[in-house]
C-alpha cells in the first residue's frame, strides 16, 4: 500500500506504465501487477489486495529505450540460481547494447527490449562468471535503481548519480524512493540522498553500504532542477522550486523586459515565473488556467473543435492580459510547439507586447542518460538562432538563462552537474548501437506526434 502511495507521489516521473512486487522477506513468492497507464488507471483495490508481503517495489515507466507495450512495463521479476530477483530502474544505461549482445552469448534469454534487464541478468550470474554485486561495475550510464531479493532491498545510484535516489525511515523501517515528495505523502522521514555510487543494503540487520564502482565526478542533471523534478522535493539539500525562483531572478536579471504583468505558462514555468517577477517588481499572474480533470480525451478532430484538446486542457483570462506588455515565462523550449502556441493565445487575447522568457539555457543536445529529448535535428535551439526562435514564436523578444545563472540558482558547483543537453559536454561517452536504438525510437515517436512536416522557419 505504501508503494502505491509513493508512485501517487512520483507520478510526474513516467505515465506510461506503472507496476509494483510485493513480497514476504524470506519467501520466494513475489506478487506483482502491472499496467499501461497511470497510477490511478493501473491498480483496482483488487489488485492491490493481492499484493501481499511486508516488502515492494514499484515503479511509473517514462520510456527512452524499448518500445512502449506491458511487456516493458517494470519492475521486472526473474527467476536466477540466486532466487528470485525484482528490479526498477529509473536513467539510461549507454552500454546497453555491448552488455545485451556478451550476456546473450552466454545464454540469457531476454523477456524485454529494455536495458535494465541487462540489470538483472549481470547479477544474475554465477560469482565464478562475475556475477553479484561487483559486476554492477560493468554498467555505464545513468542507473538509479531499487532491487528485492528474497531477503533485501537494495538501492544503488550510478558512480555519476545522473538520476535521484533518496532514503527515508518510517515506523522503524528503511524506504527509498526517487524524489523526497513520495515520503511526504507517506510520513516517512527523509535521512538523505543516496550517495553517487553507494550501493545500500537493507535487510533484517539493518543498512549497510558497499561501493563497488570506481569514484567519479559527481554529474546530476540540472534538468531535475529546471524541470523534471517536483517543486515540493528537496534534491542534493536544496529544494527544488526555490532553484526554480532563483533561475527566474537570475532570468530577470540577465534579461529584463518592460511589461505589465509577468504570466507563468502552467506546470513547468510557475516558480521562474515568480521570480521574475519577485526580481522586477512586474505583477505576477497566473493568467493560463488549466484543467487538471480531463485525462485522455478521444474527441475526433472536426472543423468545429479542430483546438478543443488545446483548449480545453488551458484557457487564457483575456480580461487579465488586454492591452498588456506581458512576460510569459516557461522552464524550457523543446521543440517549441508549447511556446508558440501560447504567445499566439496571448495575442489572440489582445496582450500588446509578448516578450518569451525561458528559465535554462538553449536545449542543443541530446539526452542519453533518461530525459527523453527528440533527436538533435527536432530541437529547435539546435536548429535556429535566437533571433529565428524568436521569429518563429512570434514574441517581441526572447531571452534565455545562461549556464552560470542555472548554476547559481541550484547553490551548488558547476562541476557537480550533468549539462550535457546544453553544452554537449557528455560525461559519459555513450556505445553507438545504443544511439542508433534510442533515435530510432525518437524517429518513431516524433513521427507519431508531430503534425506532418510543418517548417520551423
Ligand atoms: P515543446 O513544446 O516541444 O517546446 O516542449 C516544451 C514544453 O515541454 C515545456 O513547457 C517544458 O516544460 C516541457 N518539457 C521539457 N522537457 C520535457 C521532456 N523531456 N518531457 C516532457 N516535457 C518536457
Amino acid at each position: 500500500m505504501l508503494a502505491y502511495y509513493g508512485l501517487f507521489a512520483l507520478q510526474h516521473r513516467g505515465q506510461e506504465s506503472a507496476g509494483i512486487v510485493a513480497s514476504e522477506s524470506g519467501a520466494p513468492a513475489f506478487n506483482a501487477h502491472k499496467g499501461m497507464g497511470l497510477v490511478s488507471q493501473v491498480f483496482q483495490p483488487r489488485d492491490l489486495e493481492r499484493l501481499k508481503g511486508n516488502r515492494a517495489i514499484g515503479h511509473v515507466r517514462y520510456s527512452t529505450t524499448g518500445s512502449s507495450n506491458l511487456k516493458n512495463a517494470q519492475p521486472f521479476v526473474v527467476d536466477t540460481a540466486r532466487g528470485r530477483l525484482a528490479i526498477a530502474h529509473n536513467g539510461n544505461l549507454v552500454n546497453a547494447a555491448a552488455l545485451r549482445a556478451e550476456l546473450e552469448e552466454r545464454g540469457s534469454i531476454f523477456q524485454t527490449t529494455v536495458d535494465s534487464e541487462i540489470v538483472l541478468h549481470l547479477l544474475a550470474q554465477p560469482a565464478s562468471n562475475g556475477g553479484g554485486i561487483s559486476s554492477l561495475r560493468r554498467l555505464e550510464g545513468a542507473f538509479s535503481i531499487v532491487l528485492m531479493t528474497e531477503r533485501e532491498i537494495i538501492g544503488f545510484r550510478d558512480p555519476h548519480g545522473f538520476r535521484p535516489l533518496c532514503l527515508g525511515k518510517l515506523d522503524g523501517a528503511y524506504v527509498l524512493a526517487s524524489e523526497s515528495c513520495a515520503f511526504d505523502l507517506i510520513h516517512a522521514e527523509f535521512i538523505r540522498d543516496v550517495e553517487p555510487g553507494e550501493v545500500l543494503i537493507i535487510d533484517e540487520n539493518g543498512l549497510r553500504s558497499e561501493w563497488p564502482f570506481p569514484k567519479h565526478r559527481s554529474s546530476f542533471c540540472i534538468f531535475e532542477h529546471v524541470y523534471f523534478a517536483r517543486p515540493d522535493s528537496n534534491i542534493g539539500g536544496t529544494n527544488v522550486s526555490m532553484a526554480r525562483v532563483n533561475m527566474g531572478r537570475e532570468l530577470a536579471r540577465l534579461h529584463p523586459a518592460e511589461a505589465d504583468l509577468v504570466v507563468p505558462v502552467p506546470d513547468s514555468g510557475i516558480f521562474a515565473a515568480l521570480g521574475f517577477s519577485e526580481e522586477t517588481g512586474i505583477p505576477y499572474y497566473p493568467a493560463f488556467v488549466r484543467n487538471h480533470y480531463i485525462g485522455r480525451t478521444f474527441i475526433q478532430p472536426t472543423q468545429m473543435i479542430r483546438d478543443f484538446n488545446v483548449r480545453v486542457k488551458l484557457n487564457l483570462i483575456r480580461s487579465a492580459v488586454e492591452g498588456k506588455r506581458v512576460v510569459v515565462v516557461d522552464d524550457s523550449i523543446v521543440r517549441g510547439t508549447t511556446a508558440r502556441s501560447r504567445v499566439v493565445n496571448l495575442r489572440e487575447n489582445g496582450a500588446t507586447e509578448v516578450h518569451m522568457r525561458i528559465s535554462c539555457p538553449p536545449h542543443k543536445h541530446a539526452c542519453y542518460y533518461g530525459i527523453d529529448f527528440p533527436d538533435p535535428e527536432k530541437l529547435l535551439a539546435n536548429q535556429c538562432t535566437a533571433e529565428e526562435i524568436r521569429k518563429y514564436l512570434g514574441a517581441d523578444s526572447i531571452g534565455y538563462l545562461d549556464v552560470e545563472g542555472m548554476v547559481r540558482s541550484t547553490g551548488k558547483p558547476a562541476n557537480e552537474f550533468c549539462m550535457a543537453c546544453f553544452n554537449g559536454d557528455y560525461p559519459v561517452p555513450f556505445d553507438e548501437k545504443f544511439d542508433k536504438l534510442i533515435m530510432e525510437k525518437r524517429g518513431a515517436k516524433a513521427r507519431l506526434l508531430e503534425p506532418p512536416s510543418e517548417r520551423l522557419l
